[in-house]
C-alpha cells in the first residue's frame, strides 16, 4: 500500500475512501478532517475560550492535541468518576498530556463537588450505571464551562459514536433525540454550546492519530462498560462496516445532510430547576433528581414535600447524546 498524498509506504487505511497514508502524512488529513468540521457547523474562532473535556482515552486527547495544535485556546477539563484504579490512571494520563503541552488542565471531582461517585450511583440510583454516568459528566461538563466562563465545550465523541446513538435511536424511533443529535448544539438558557469536531472520524482513525502523535492514553475501557447499550450498537456496525466500508459514515454524515433536517423541531421552553437552577423542562432537572436518589435525599427547595415522579421531559432536556432505555428503562 502506497500514501496517497506522497506514495510512501502506509501505514494506515480508510477504506471508506479506499486511500491509505504514511505516517507523515496521516496525521495532516486528520487534522484537516476536524477542521473541516469546526469550519463546516462554526463551531468556534479563534477568540473563543474552548473547554475540552478529556478522559484520557484516545479520543479526548486526540481532539485536544488538534485544537492545541490549530492554536486554538482549549483548556481541559477532567471528571474524577471515582471508578477506582481505572479513574486514577485516567486522571493521570490526562495531567501528564497538559504537563507535556504546556496546557491548562481543570479537575473536578464528582464525590467531591456532588457528594457520590460513579460505582455508587450504580448500586443506588434506578438508572444503569452509564445512565446516570452519562447524565452526571453532561451536568458537570456544563457547570464547568458556566463556572470557568468558557464559550464553548468541545468533547471526543467520533463516528463510530455518533453511527452507534443514532442506530440506537432510530430503532427505537427516538424522534427528539434523533433531532438534537448534531455535531453543534447552540448555547442558550443556561446550557453552553457543545460541539463534537471528531463526529467525521473514526474510533480506528483516531487510535491511528494517537499512536501517531505518540500520545500516552489509557487503552483499557472503563470496568462498568458491561452494560452499556451502545457498545452493542458498536458491534452490530462494526459488523455491517466490515463487509460493506463506508456504512457508518453513509448513515451517520448523510443523516446530517439529508435527514436531521426532517426530524427539527420546536425548541422547548426551558426554565431554572428549583434545586439548583440549572435549565430544565420541568420543576427539577434530570442531575438533581437522579443525585437526590442516589443520595437518598430529597430535593432542597421551598415547599418540596417529596422527590417527583418520573418526569420525562425533565430528563429530555438535559439529555443530548442520549442512551434512551438507560435513562427512561426503568422506572423510580
Ligand atoms: S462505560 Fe459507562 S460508567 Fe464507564 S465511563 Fe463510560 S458511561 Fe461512565
Ligand atoms: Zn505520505
Ligand atoms: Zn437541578
Amino acid at each position: 500500500m502506497r500514501c496517497k498524498r506522497c506514495r510512501g509506504p502506509a501505514v494506515v487505511e480508510v477504506r471508506r475512501h479506499n486511500a491509505a497514508f504514511c505516517k507523515e502524512c496521516f496525521p495532516g488529513v486528520f487534522t484537516e478532517q476536524v477542521r473541516k468540521a469546526i469550519r463546516r457547523f462554526e463551531m468556534f474562532g479563534r477568540d473563543d475560550r474552548v473547554l475540552v473535556a478529556v478522559s484520557g482515552g484516545k479520543d479526548s486527547l486526540a481532539l485536544w492535541d488538534v485544537l492545541l495544535d490549530l492554536g486554538y485556546d482549549a483548556t481541559g477539563l477532567y471528571l474524577g468518576l471515582g471508578i477506582g484504579e481505572y479513574s486514577d490512571r485516567s486522571h493521570d494520563a490526562t495531567e501528564a498530556f497538559a504537563r507535556e503541552r504546556g496546557a491548562e488542565l481543570r479537575v473536578v471531582d464528582l464525590a467531591d463537588e456532588y457528594g457520590y461517585d460513579i460505582p455508587t450511583a450504580g448500586r443506588e440510583g434506578s438508572r444503569s450505571t452509564c445512565a446516570v454516568c452519562g447524565l452526571s459528566k453532561r451536568y458537570a461538563f456544563n457547570a464547568a464551562a458556566l463556572d470557568g466562563d468558557f464559550d464553548v465545550i468541545a468533547t471526543g465523541h467520533n463516528l463510530d459514536d455518533e453511527a452507534a446513538t443514532l442506530l440506537g435511536n432510530t430503532l427505537r424511533w427516538n424522534t427528539d433525540f434523533i433531532a438534537r443529535q448534531s455535531p453543534l448544539l447552540p448555547g442558550r438558557d443556561g446550557f453552553v454550546k457543545k460541539v463534537k469536531p471528531l463526529h467525521r472520524l473514526s474510533e480506528l482513525e483516531t487510535a491511528a492519530f494517537a499512536f501517531l502523535r505518540g500520545i500516552d492514553y489509557v487503552v483499557e475501557e472503563c470496568p462498568l462498560v458491561a452494560g452499556n447499550t451502545q457498545l452493542r450498537y458498536k458491534e452490530a456496525m462494526n459488523a455491517i462496516e466490515a463487509t460493506s466500508p463506508g456504512t457508518k459514515a453513509q448513515f451517520f454524515l448523510g443523516y446530517l445532510d439529508r435527514g436531521m433536517p426532517l426530524f427539527a423541531q420546536d425548541d422547548v421552553v426551558l426554565r431554572p430547576c428549583e434545586s439548583c437552577g440549572h435549565p430544565t423542562t420541568g420543576r427539577f432537572c434530570a442531575f438533581c433528581r437522579a443525585r437526590a436518589q442516589v443520595l437518598d435525599r430529597r430535593l432542597e427547595g421551598p415547599g418540596i414535600e417529596e422527590v417527583p415522579d418520573e418526569d420525562r421531559d425533565v430528563a429530555r432536556s438535559l439529555s443530548d447524546e442520549v442512551m434512551p432505555v438507560e435513562i427512561y428503562g426503568r422506572t423510580t
